[in-house]
């Protein structure tokens, strides 16, 4: 495979100031692609552009919080007139829930999580698919999750968050097979990264998931998250639609 299959390609990759986002930022980069770096965190997304610019490789970053429409407008419009078009879309922002079980989750807990890790990818979909159903050809790729697979990984509102992705994946999956345009994710088990459980968790949620964690296995890094991420939207999985890949070393098959 050529180390330039995305040379000039335009992608987007959200969260992209951290952990898998970053990684996964910088492999497109390194394969030649033009990369959108959008993240909530000002520094740590300039970070990213500065380390990819250092590299020869070119990057633009879109500050903001994606589960607000005008900030999902502001990337898709940066990436469509500075990159000249969008071929890949990585949803991969997300926020982690305080492992609470349902009847201890806040309004405030549940909207918001479902709100970052849902809707936000709902609306950067939206906002993508009329550039790549134009251009005849796009890749999707959202990070789900462990908590896509089951439920004991995680609290309600994030294996609820979690498990609504991978449907979002599905259906676009479906939806748009026959226009060009493929949609996946990967499900990352425990992954070394700067996520952190909210804590504000209360006593049941932790006791009843801590006795479900024995078969976790042994934590990926985020460039083994990021590898997994690329290949999805790269043309080695032409025929590759709709999976939820598990990037977990087995802990969803124990
Ligand atoms: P991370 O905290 O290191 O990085 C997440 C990035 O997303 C941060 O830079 C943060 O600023 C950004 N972000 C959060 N909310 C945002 C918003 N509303 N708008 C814009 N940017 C926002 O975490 P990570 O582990 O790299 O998480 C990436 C994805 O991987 C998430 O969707 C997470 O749910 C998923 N995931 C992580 C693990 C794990 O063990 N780390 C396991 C399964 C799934």
């Amino acid at each position: 495979m050529s180390t330039n299959d995305f040379q000039d390609r335009g992608v987007v990759v959200t969260g992209a100031g951290s952990g898998i986002g970053r990684a996964t930022a910088l492999q497109f980069a390194a394969r030649g692609a033009r990369v959108l770096v959008a993240d909530l965190d000002r520094a740590r997304a300039e970070q990213t552009v500065a380390d990819i610019t250092a590299g020869g490789g070119t990057a633009v970053a879109v500050v903001g919080d994606l589960s607000e429409q005008a900030v999902v407008d502001e990337v898709v419009r940066t990436a469509v007139e500075t990159f000249g078009g969008l071929d890949v879309l990585v949803n991969n922002a997300g926020i982690m829930d305080s492992m609470s079980a349902a009847a201890d989750v806040t309004d405030t807990e549940w909207e918001r999580v479902i709100r970052v890790n849902l809707t936000a990818p709902f609306l950067l979909t939206r906002a993508a698919l009329p550039h790549m159903l134009a251009a005849g050809k796009g890749a999707i790729v959202n990070t789900a999750s462990e908590a896509s697979l089951r439920g004991s990984a995680a609290g309600a509102a994030y294996t609820a968050s979690k498990h609504g992705i991978a449907g979002l994946t599905k259906s676009t999956a479906v939806m748009y097979r026959a226009q060009g345009v493929r949609t996946n994710a990967i499900a990352p088990g425990g992954t070394v990264t700067n996520i952190q459980v909210n804590a504000d968790r209360d006593a049941l949620g932790p006791a009843v998931l801590g006795s479900y964690m024995g078969n976790v296995g042994k934590p990926a890094s985020a460039e083994e998250q990021a590898a997994a991420i690329v290949f999805l939207a790269s043309d080695a999985a032409s025929n590759i639609n709709g999976v939820v890949l598990a990037v977990d070393n087995g802990w969803s098959a124990v």
